[in-house]
């Protein structure tokens, strides 16, 4: 698959990304930003949209960081999707782009290789359709 160019603006990222989890139903929960770094977790619930967490500076200014770690939750959201609501099931997206030495699972590799594809991202939770019409095909592929 070929992936398109990473040059989404940060801001224009992350208010498309939370655009689409608002559309979805995706509970999207800011977190004060600790001495840590930037973090991210998607809580995917049996039969719902799920919860996003995010620990991150709401009022500062998106970053390519922010985006690409809303992009990397958009991706469980998408998987979540894949499996009906009913668990993460993997895409079928390139995993290569995964930090080397760790070892992921299929969901986390399909994450880290798409959160610098934003684009990518986007025009596949573009297609996904809202709970409600479930059970209908749903195409995750642009
Ligand atoms: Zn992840």
């Amino acid at each position: 698959m070929e992936l398109p160019p990473a040059n989404l603006a940060a801001e224009q990222c992350v208010t498309r990304m939370l655009a689409q989890a608002q559309r979805l139903g995706v509970l999207v929960r800011w977190q004060p930003l600790g001495p840590t770094t930037l973090k991210g977790a998607y809580h995917a619930k049996p039969g719902q949209p799920g919860v996003l967490e995010l620990r991150a500076q709401v009022s500062a200014p998106a970053t390519p960081e922010l985006c690409s770690l809303i992009s990397h939750e958009m991706v469980h959201v998408l998987q979540h999707w894949r499996g009906q609501l009913q668990a993460l099931l993997p895409l079928g997206w390139p995993t290569d782009g995964a930090p080397p030495g760790r070892r992921l699972s299929v969901h986390e590799a399909e994450a880290y290789t798409a959160q610098n594809h934003p684009q990518l991202v986007l025009a596949a939770l573009r297609q996904l359709q809202l709970p409600s019409g479930r059970g209908a095909q749903i195409q995750l592929k642009p």
